[in-house]
């Protein structure tokens, strides 16, 4: 037997696809000090910019002073205290919804709700694009998974007609906003098409939730379509500026999550501050503050678009990606970015199908014009260089098949 993980390790490194951590010396924020240099931070989900915000410092801060710490147990043993409750019935109001439970992540949600609700007897059906929490969800329960290219409607359609005469129970998966480009599910079809064939759906607003619709509160919301989506789940960990994830739904599906939902009932529950905080979080976001912090995210949105750039044409959101194709390319082009002061990840595979590496960059309502005009001038000098292939060293030609 021969483990060989440093030659794991090396054929990672070789195909341009391993993943080292950083360490950030600063708060979260639009410049961040990274690795003793301070840079503009265009990679952040913090799209309100409430991660590091006095509100919400003052906020965490008085939850440990009224709750301590720790919650000491699983929230079906002794670790839930009045602040889960009171944030769960907030968001429940939030969302229009009849209850809501929240989990120690987004992670977690997908995790604990597919596999309460579905099993061997079920088909879930899921966008191409979905996240890993939903895809290992899915696997996870023993459900038959079917999957439609990314909003193919047509493909949806005949899935849920060869699914629904036979399974016991259909779930649709999608997103909102798809997180690593940015666009929107074609939400209201994909609800026409799941009542027509009596399946439910489980919409996932990790990237909607606090930036779209009225209040903040979604997708969904934005087009009247909160009635009519079984499963909302998002997470805290974005537009929120915490951390922890929910899933809205009605009176009897929460009660039947928190008897089943192992990574609810297995695991310690957060920490009672932070339920606080994200109580105060999710007034903040209802809030005329969090209708001013959505227009000046707006505002920097059209501020970017305006540049012409043309890279992120189907955006519906503060997700802009610039598709580059080859996984080392994007890479490098993510270090240079860096070496001038802009801190834009590069995504690769396995996040993203191979050959479709990219620039994930992220707007948020803290950043200022000034920044957004750098960075375009920047991106601008970039994509002419791109344009301009013998510019390139050679080794980060698009040829290699990455
Ligand atoms: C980030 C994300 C999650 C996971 O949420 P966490 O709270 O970070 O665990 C789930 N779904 C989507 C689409 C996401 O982008």
């Amino acid at each position: 037997m021969s483990w060989a993980i440093a030659n794991e390790l090396a054929e990672l490194e070789a195909a341009g696809l391993r993943r080292r951590l950083r360490v950030l010396g600063s708060p979260q924020g639009t410049v961040v000090n990274l690795d003793g240099r301070e840079v503009v931070n265009f990679s952040s989900n913090d799209y309100l910019g409430l991660a590091a915000s006095a509100e919400l410092r003052a906020a965490f801060a008085e939850g440990v002073r009224r709750y301590g710490a720790g919650s000491g147990a699983s929230r079906l043993v002794c670790g839930g205290m009045a602040p889960h409750h009171e944030l769960e019935e907030a968001l429940a109001a939030f969302k229009g919804t009849q209850a809501a439970l929240t989990f120690s992540s987004g992670f977690a949600v997908a995790l604990g709700t597919i596999p309460a609700l579905m099993g061997t007897q079920d088909v879930i059906i899921l966008d191409k694009l979905c996240h890993a929490s939903l895809v290992d969800a899915a696997r996870m329960c023993g459900a038959t998974i079917r999957v439609f290219p990314h909003n193919h409607l047509g493909k949806l359609e005949k899935l849920l007609m060869v699914s629904c005469s036979s399974a016991r129970r259909v779930l649709v998966v999608t997103e909102s906003i798809f997180s690593m480009d940015g666009d929107a599910a074609a939400l209201a079809e994909i609800v026409e098409l799941k009542e027509r064939h009596g399946a439910w759906l489980m919409l996932d607003e990790a990237h909607g939730v606090g930036v779209l619709g009225p209040q903040g509160r979604g997708l969904a919301a934005a087009l009247g379509l909160e009635q009519r989506v079984e499963l909302q789940m998002g997470t805290l960990s974005k537009a929120f500026g915490l951390s922890g994830g929910y899933i809205a739904a009605s009176r009897n599906v929460i009660d039947l999550l928190i008897n089943k939902a192992r990574s609810f009932i297995y695991t310690t529950a957060p920490p009672p501050a932070l339920a606080h905080a994200a109580g105060v979080s999710l007034k903040l976001i209802q809030a005329p503050e969090g209708d001013r912090r959505r227009v000046k995210l707006n505002a920097n949105l059209q501020s970017f678009r305006a540049q012409g750039l043309g890279t992120q044409h189907t955006s519906q959101s503060a997700i802009l990606p610039i598709i580059i194709g080859n996984e080392t390319l994007a890479m490098h082009l993510s270090a240079r970015l860096l070496d001038e002061g802009f801190l834009i990840p590069a995504i690769r595979y396995p996040t993203v199908a191979r050959g479709s590496a990219r620039l994930r960059l992220t707007l948020s309502a803290a950043h200022e014009a000034f920044q957004i005009e750098a960075l375009a001038m920047r991106l601008r000098c970039a994509t002419a260089e791109l344009a301009d292939s013998e510019a390139l060293p050679e080794a980060f030609e698009v040829s290699e098949g990455g």
